[in-house]
């Protein structure tokens, strides 16, 4: 009997996750599976989880990242201070269940930084005059997790929304750009299949010292980064992030 591991979402239409682990466990000699489950209400997933016995993890994605809270029997601190769960590890003994709840966005994403960082490394420690700071471009749940990664490593950061609920807009960046030598795009601004936009940001004041992160990975170089790129900017884009984020669902559900 091999274990089994999936996908709960709406409207799945392909899979990263499906692929990344059943590759890996066809690489790796790992007597499990990997399927989607494309449900239409996430009161579904009690319902999946006894009538799949072999289910011992899930991933999570959208629309159920907060819906599923309800259905948790305990949260880590990264999932409860986000309010949002994108991996559940499933605990049996005999017929019996436990549900915990945990967010790997944010570890994802911080993991990244040392070597995105690493010739920075001086210049955050030293700099007293002009300190390192970043702009997070979008208010949703990737905004949040990146923000918590940050704040993990004392990097102060601003929001930039549209609306309100940021603490710039964009038509605030032109004066104020400069000051911020990392920019994270964390709207779907340029995610296949629009990837003729870009997110509203004064591109021609973009330097080499700017460093230009977008957490799409489809396309593998958004119009964000190939605008950023012309000015001289380092650019890096959301795989690594997502692979991180596969790899830490695996060590989540053999814990
Ligand atoms: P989301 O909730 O759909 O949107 C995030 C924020 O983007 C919104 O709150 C909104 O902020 C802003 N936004 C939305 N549409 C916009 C538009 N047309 N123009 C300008 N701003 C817009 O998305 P999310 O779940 O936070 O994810 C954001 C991005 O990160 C997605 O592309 C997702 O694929 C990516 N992501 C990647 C990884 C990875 O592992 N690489 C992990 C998580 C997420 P305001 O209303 O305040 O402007």
């Amino acid at each position: 009997m091999v274990d089994l591991y999936g996908l709960i979402g709406r409207g799945i239409t392909h899979s990263f996750s499906s692929e990344y682990f059943n590759d890996k466990f066809r690489r790796e000699g790992i007597a499990a599976d990997y399927r989607n489950f494309d449900i239409d209400d996430i009161s579904r997933l009690i319902h999946i989880v006894k009538s799949y016995p072999r289910l011992s993890g899930l991933n999570v994605t959208s629309p159920y990242k907060r819906e599923v809270i309800p259905f948790l029997d305990s949260l880590s601190p990264e999932a409860e201070s986000l309010n949002a769960v994108n991996v559940i590890r499933i605990h049996r003994t005999g017929d019996s269940f436990k549900l915990y709840g945990f967010n790997t966005d944010s570890p994802g994403f911080g993991m990244t930084l040392p070597a995105l960082l690493s010739k920075d490394v001086t210049n955050l420690q030293s700099k007293k005059t002009r300190p390192f700071q970043a702009l997070i471009l979008g208010t949703g749940g990737a905004a949040s997790a990146v923000g918590l990664a940050l704040t993990k490593i004392s990097i102060p950061y601003k929001t930039v929304s549209r609306g309100k609920n940021g603490d710039l807009r964009y038509c605030d960046l032109p004066s104020l750009i400069s000051d911020y030598r990392l920019i994270i795009n964390a709207t779907p601004v340029g995610m296949y299949p629009h990837t003729e936009e870009a997110p509203d940001i004064p591109y021609d004041l973009l330097r080499p010292d700017h460093i230009c992160y977008d957490l799409i990975y489809n396309p593998s170089q958004t119009l964000f980064l190939k605008k950023a790129a012309a000015m001289g900017a380092a650019t890096a884009n959301g795989l690594q992030m997502l692979l991180n984020q596969a790899e830490l669902a695996w060590q989540i559900w053999k814990e």
